[in-house]
């Protein structure tokens, strides 16, 4: 049984007081519009983040596992703060016996548009980096969890070219970490539908518990 300490990082910055603390130029919202133009419901990618890997916190704590958040509770800290936050982590917590983990929590988006009637891509995804690491493993197991869990209810979007569910991509909280990193992206912001699951305390929860269920069953494993 691994010792986890598991480091949670929610992308982008989140809403305090009514602003979204993410910069105009980056995005990561999207208004959608009615048949008729008019506005319907705004989506802040950074804020539905925060929603589920703070659940995912919560739950992390109740079950007696040591996580730390590597974002702030609003600010946009930026990317390569945070990866010197959970390398520095990583020392500390490495000396006392932990399997350090890492796990950043996303939601996809289609074009660079952030208004309209909506995008058609949909669905989850899971990322590490290029070549097989560790982190291909704790991906596998995200994976079949959220297969598992949501069932037919949302599209698993998979890269099987490899032989294992995960796509590969060099992102920098990827490859600028030291320990096992792995991003997921929960759905499409820019698509109606993923959009309303995404804002459900629902699938919030759900989603929050399948990464403890990784993270328990990695330990397991
Ligand atoms: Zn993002």
């Amino acid at each position: 049984m691994k010792k986890i300490a598991v480091y949670i990082d929610a992308g982008h910055g989140g809403i305090f007081q009514g602003r979204y603390y993410t910069p105009p130029h980056i995005g990561k919202l999207y208004t959608f519009l009615d048949k008729k133009g008019k506005e319907d419901f705004t989506i802040y990618e950074g804020e539905v983040n925060r929603k589920i890997a703070g659940k995912f916190a919560e739950l992390c704590e109740k079950e007696g596992i040591f996580a730390r958040k590597i974002y702030h509770d609003y600010l946009d800290t930026p990317l390569l703060t945070r990866c010197h936050l959970a390398n520095t982590f990583f020392l500390q917590d490495k000396l006392q016996g932990y399997t350090p983990i890492l796990l950043s929590f996303h939601s996809n988006a289609f074009g660079n548009s952030s208004k309209g009637e909506g995008e058609a891509p949909r669905g989850w995804s899971v990322w590490t980096s290029k070549g097989q690491t560790e982190a291909d493993k704790i991906a596998q197991i995200w994976a079949e969890e959220t297969k598992k869990m949501f069932g037919k209810k949302i599209t698993i979007r998979e890269d099987l070219s490899d032989g294992d569910s995960d796509f590969e991509e060099n992102f920098t909280i990827l490859v600028a970490t030291v320990m096992p990193a792995v991003l997921v992206e929960n759905l499409f912001f820019t698509n109606r539908e993923d959009a309303k699951l995404l804002l459900s305390e629902d699938y919030q929860n759900k989603s929050a518990l399948v990464a403890l269920n990784t993270v328990q069953r990695y330990a397991r494993e």
